[in-house]
């Protein structure tokens, strides 16, 4: 018989140490995969951010905690539960088929960033190790900036931290690093602890809903006391390079922001057929999957109820370890022909650290906290640890931290040889006209602006406007100068940012990129307007409107069907039409080359995944966000925007807020009349001369 258990952590490990102590390995083979090759002890994460432990005391290797258990790495990829086999990664680049007599899900969740605009690009998440080991570089790299920096306000910044949730894992790490970062101020000289703030945001009106009021407050009053500020009733509506937005419309700024709210279910379950709710496995009360004989779901990717007080189980590990043996249990249950029992678990308390040597418990119907409950949350982790020669590590661990301060070497890792993602809001500068360039920056979503500044009018000018798929900052970057204009969001935007170490090297060995560059850089600095001042006059004082020609076909719909598209794109004599959204705003543009695209696209997709093209919805096809113009937009920023683009003509909307399409304009009509000006200028010229 060959049960799988796919996941490592506390329900996995606990079921298979369970059924192997429970069954021969002649009766029966237990492989267990889990996407690393150990399992990570979550409650340390802190102190490794902290820097009060080392990493490899907060992880534990499978191979050895697990004897007579076999152990896999590779990623789980589709479970199929009517022919009870499963599918993996292979380690060629393809996927191998397993067979299975029973299978346990006990894959966890996941963080899911992205429930906050920008937090994905701008925001640590706080799940696994490797988000607790880039945090811990990063705090470290902020106290070194701020002791280079010559900035006051700059280096508040840089030693302002942000963490956004007061749930167990917000309090741990907001604890952790107030702790390191005050006290490690005495081995810098150009700031103090005053110079330090730590900030918790939460939506709810007091910290740690899982613990007992009078705890709550006690942890809250003693962060409060260490110097960590509580922003309670308040929630984080986006992050950026700057901070984060709150719901009040403030900006919280601060170089670092940790995001513990906001989790999703693993890509397996999200693809499994099996009832769910709120994304978690809904099981029977004994934990198999409901409607499966051979399929259980433990942890927390599972809905448990618990026999105890008929509630769903809660997303701890205590509860995760429960299920997982009491799992194994019922199912050695069931291979002997005996009814399976329901999932019955008395929490035994909780405990939750909050820095300084301080922590909350409560335990067995007692509320303890302070540097007791400090010592009993140390104490009890320690006997949770897998295996003496862990619980030896890290007891010596934290016997140094008591006794010396913490570590704080770091490993630096330069900016200019990375490729980084960044959210701005509407208004925000990505960067400003005389600053070194840093970055080649590609647009992912929305639009900006490029203004300039001049001596003779030193209010910024609107030059012209980029969207989706289009770069900027290679023209100071390969000119090795300051920026000369400014780029600012037009619309909540994306970019994707390179490096400018990496910008060289990429434009160093891969020609045809530098000659798009170069291509761009020349349209661009085209500025020709400058010498002919009559058209450009013209051009910056009339209005858009006069150049306006009105839609002239009926636009369609991101639902709209391919078939039907092609039909009305058949009818169209400007062989472009405009898409909307269900609110009638611009979406997108199908034109011509749209159709050789989607071919394109559709022939690189395997067949059995192709589907009826025709009916396939243009939303599902296309990428939308097109480049356009408003009516408060002048005719030089429509002019330069075509030629950025090389487009003949651009969609109008009605302003800024409201992207309800209004018609066109198009580069004839406003070159004609150019035209017709300069004709004028050199006729008016003649006459003076004659
Ligand atoms: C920072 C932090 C602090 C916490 N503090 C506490 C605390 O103090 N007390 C407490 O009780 N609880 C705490 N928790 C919650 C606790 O850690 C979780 O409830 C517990 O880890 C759930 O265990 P699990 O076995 O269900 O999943 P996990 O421990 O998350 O393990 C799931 C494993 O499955 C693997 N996996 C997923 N998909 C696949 C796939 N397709 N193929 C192969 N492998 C896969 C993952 O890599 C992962 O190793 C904390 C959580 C965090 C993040």
């Amino acid at each position: 018989m060959r049960v799988v258990i796919v996941g490592g952590g506390f329900a996995a490990v606990k079921f298979a140490k369970t059924l192997r102590s429970k069954l021969r390995p002649s009766d029966c083979e237990i492989l267990l995969f889990n996407r690393e090759n150990h399992m990570v002890f979550h409650p340390l994460l802190a102190d490794v951010a902290g820097a009060s432990i080392n990493v490899d005391a907060a992880v534990a290797p499978l191979r050895q905690m697990l004897p007579g258990v076999g152990c896999r790495t590779e990623r789980v990829e589709r479970i199929d539960l009517a022919s009870s086999q499963l599918e993996f990664e292979d380690g060629n680049g393809g996927l191998a088929r397993l067979p299975y007599d029973h299978i346990v899900l006990a894959c966890g969740a996941e963080s899911n960033l992205g429930i906050i605009p920008g937090m994905t690009e701008h925001a640590f998440a706080f799940k696994i190790m490797r988000d607790a080991i880039d945090l811990r570089q990063h705090i470290v790299q902020q106290m070194e900036n701020a002791e280079a920096t010559t900035d006051a306000d700059i280096r508040r910044w840089h030693l302002s931290f942000i963490i956004v949730g007061a749930g167990f894992s917000g309090v741990e790490v907001a604890g952790e690093i107030n702790e390191l970062v005050r006290s490690s101020t005495r081995f810098y000289r150009n700031f103090k602890e005053e110079d330090v703030v730590v900030t918790v945001v939460h939506s709810q009106d007091q910290i740690l809903p899982e613990v007992a009021p009078t705890l709550r407050d006690f942890a809250r009053r003693k962060m409060e006391k260490a110097g960590i500020t509580m922003l309670l009733k308040t929630r984080a509506v986006a992050a950026t390079h700057e901070g984060i937005e709150l719901n009040n419309g403030k900006m919280l700024r601060g170089a670092t922001i940790i995001c513990t709210i906001g989790t999703t279910i693993s890509p397996l379950v999200q693809n499994l057929d099996v009832p769910k709710e709120r994304g978690r496995i809904r099981t029977v009360p004994e934990m198999r999957i409901e409607g499966q004989k051979n399929a259980w779901a433990i942890g927390d990717c599972s809905l448990i109820t618990n026999s105890f007080d008929n509630q769903p189980s809660p997303t701890t590990a205590q509860f995760a370890e429960r299920q997982g043996r009491q799992a194994a249990l019922n199912l050695v249950r069931i291979l002997k022909g005996q009814p399976a029992k329901p999932f019955y678990f008395k929490a035994l308390g909780q405990l939750c650290s909050i820095g300084g040597y301080q922590a909350v418990a409560e335990m067995f119907g007692m509320r303890i906290s302070g540097f007791l409950a400090w010592f009993m949350w140390r104490g009890v982790y320690l006997l949770k640890l897998p295996n003496w020669s862990r619980r030896i590590k890290v007891a010596q661990d934290w016997a140094w931290d008591l006794l010396f301060p913490r570590d704080l070497s770091f490993l630096s890792t330069d900016s200019a040889q990375q490729l980084t993602h960044s959210y701005y809001r509407p208004g925000d500068f990505i960067h400003r006209q005389g600053e070194q360039p840093r970055t080649f920056s590609i647009i992912e979503e929305g639009e900006v602006e490029i203004l300039k500044t001049t001596p003779e009018s030193p209010e910024p000018r609107l030059l012209s406007v980029l969207g989706k798929g289009d770069f900027f900052g290679e023209e100071a970057l390969m000119g090795n100068r300051p920026h000369e204009t400014s780029v600012r969001a037009r619309t909540a935007v994306r970019i994707g940012q390179v490096g400018s170490a990496l910008f060289k090297q990429m434009t160093s060995s891969f020609s045809p990129l530098r000659d798009i560059l170069l291509q761009a850089f020349t349209r661009r600095s085209g500025d020709f307007w400058r010498r002919l001042p009559l058209a450009k006059t013209l051009l910056e004082n009339e209005p858009l409107s006069t150049f306006l020609d009105p839609l002239s076909s009926t636009p369609l719909h991101k639902e709209t069907t391919l078939a039907e598209a092609l039909r009305a794109l058949e009818q169209s004599p400007a062989g472009e039409l405009l898409i909307l959204d269900d609110q009638q705003r611009l979406w997108g543009i199908f034109d011509r080359d749209d159709v050789f695209h989607i071919i394109a696209r559709i022939s690189v997709t395997p067949e059995d995944a192709r589907g009826d093209l025709s009916q396939r919805k243009l939303s599902e096809l296309l990428l939308g966000n097109p480049v356009y113009v408003s009516l408060d937009d002048s005719i030089l920023v429509a002019s330069a925007t075509m030629l950025d683009h090389a487009l003949p003509r651009l969609p109008v909307v009605q302003s800024k807020t409201d992207l309800r399409p209004v018609g066109f304009i198009r580069g004839e009509r406003i070159g004609s009349r150019v035209i017709q000006k300069i004709g004028q200028g050199a006729a008016g010229h003649a006459q003076a001369a004659g």
